[in-house]
């Protein structure tokens, strides 16, 4: 196929257009959308960009509906912590009304980004976008401020050109993705939802049709507190256990699962990596000449799609976890008598969509008209058109500008061809997937 000349008008239009697009993506660099730490981490700029995308869709025709989630909406869930608050960060649905008798799509992304920390080590300011040789630097530049700014300017273009499409096209800005995904679920919860969707996370334009799911386990030892200075009778007479060393024993079972999983024939998916296990935060002991009371070791666990359980979570993982953890406790006496504790934080949930449905289809054969040398990919890390799918009944894939690979770095950026090339294949895509009103 090749792009009908309404398409080319389109295509051409943003084309012609970079500055503004890079514009766009640069004002939304510079609100600090820096997503919380800790649940009552106060809010930063959220309202403000969110404000500021809702005034832009509103002015090109959208229908704009920005709200503040109750905690109550997303209460209850397996990915939201419970007494979630949403004061100061409210969640954007803009909609263009379709003429009628055609798909609705949804273009989804988040606008929260992670900490720029170690901050002394950008070139630039993170929250001042900074073009230099096309390409443009800043926090969120690639994950995801590109893709956002990608998805409100194809919207625009076909609003310039008063290209009506027959379907309706919603745009739905999120934060929490990057804490817990609680924001895509309270717009799920708000009735956010289309025939399919497209998530722009930067996939380096490849169509992620799967995304893996994970569990954050945080596993606690005891110790028994003691003086280091001095020899320790044994535990069993009062004398002083090291947490730390115990947690050695965790440690290695961990370990062991790890390395069963990685060379695990039932691990393998075509597009996606093994399952894994990744120890990513540890922290124990008080004082330095006392025996550490306790050692905590935080894990991100991925995991594929074929080991969700019938509800679409991680609990078949959990037990794998939890019966590890029980195997390294009974190995060890103090440890048989003092049972390791797991803190399960909130999970969120893998993925897929049949890649045979229209929208993937549809987004491949317009990414390549627009010239873009696309494929059917995975998505190893999750992202919220999860939640979409499962949970809203929206088949979403991930499509977006810039890679990765980039995400979450020091001096992040995105090209601005990418940007570019994403916004011109996803306008493209909304007029084929929703149809074009005469
Ligand atoms: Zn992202």
């Amino acid at each position: 196929m090749s792009l009908t000349t309404r398409e080319r008008t389109v295509v051409e239009h943003i084309a012609e257009r970079e500055d503004e697009l890079v514009a766009l993506v640069s004002d939304l660099i510079g609100f600090d959308t820096t997503a919380r730490a800790a649940p009552d981490d106060p809010p930063r700029d959220e309202r403000a960009l969110q404000e500021y995308l809702a005034g832009r869709l509103a002015r090109a025709g959208a229908e704009c509906d920005l709200w503040e989630p109750a905690s109550e909406n997303v209460a209850g869930s397996k990915l939201a912590p419970t007494g979630l608050d949403f004061d100061g960060r409210p969640q954007l649905a803009a909609t263009f009304r379709g003429a009628g008798g055609g798909r609705s799509l949804l273009l989804n992304g988040h606008v929260d980004v992670v900490s720029p920390d170690p901050r002394e080590r950008w070139t630039t300011d993170p929250f001042q976008a900074d073009l230099r040789d096309g390409v443009l630097y800043g926090r969120g530049a690639c994950d995801m401020k590109g893709g956002v700014g990608c998805m409100v300017f194809a919207a625009k273009a076909l609003a310039e050109l008063e290209v009506r499409l027959a379907g309706d096209l919603v745009l739905c800005t999120v934060t929490e993705e990057e804490s817990t995904g609680a924001g895509g679920l309270a717009a799920v919860a708000h009735g956010v939802r289309a025939d399919a969707g497209i998530v722009l996370e930067p996939s380096g334009h490849e169509i992620c049709i799967v995304c893996r799911g994970s569990v954050i386990p945080t596993i606690t030892v005891l110790g028994q507190p003691g003086h280091s200075g001095i020899p320790q009778p044994d535990w069993r007479e009062g004398g002083a256990v090291n947490a730390i060393e115990k947690a050695e024993l965790v440690l290695d079972a961990m370990r062991h699962l790890q390395e069963d999983w990685r060379s695990s024939p039932d691990q393998r998916h075509p597009l996606l990596s093994a399952g894994d296990i990744v120890p990513c935060v540890i922290s124990g002991g008080e004082w330095a000449v006392s025996y550490p009371s306790s050692c905590s070791v935080t894990y991100h666990i991925g995991y594929l799609p074929a080991f969700a359980d019938a509800e679409g979570w991680g609990s078949r993982i959990e037990l794998e976890v939890a019966e590890c953890v029980q195997r390294a406790a009974e190995s060890d006496p103090w440890l048989a008598e003092n049972p390791p504790t797991i803190v399960w934080a909130p999970e969120v949930p893998s993925a897929e969509v049949d890649a045979e449905a229209p929208i993937v289809s549809t987004l491949l054969g317009a990414a390549r008209d627009t010239g873009l040398a696309t494929r059917i990919a995975g998505f190893d890390n999750w992202h919220d058109g999860a939640t979409f799918t499962r949970l809203g009944g929206t088949p979403c894939v991930a499509f977006g500008p810039g890679g990765l690979d980039r995400a979450h770095t020091v001096d992040e950026y995105v090209p601005t061809e990418s940007l570019v090339t994403c916004a011109q294949a996803v306008s493209v895509a909304a007029m084929r997937f929703c149809g074009v009103a005469e």
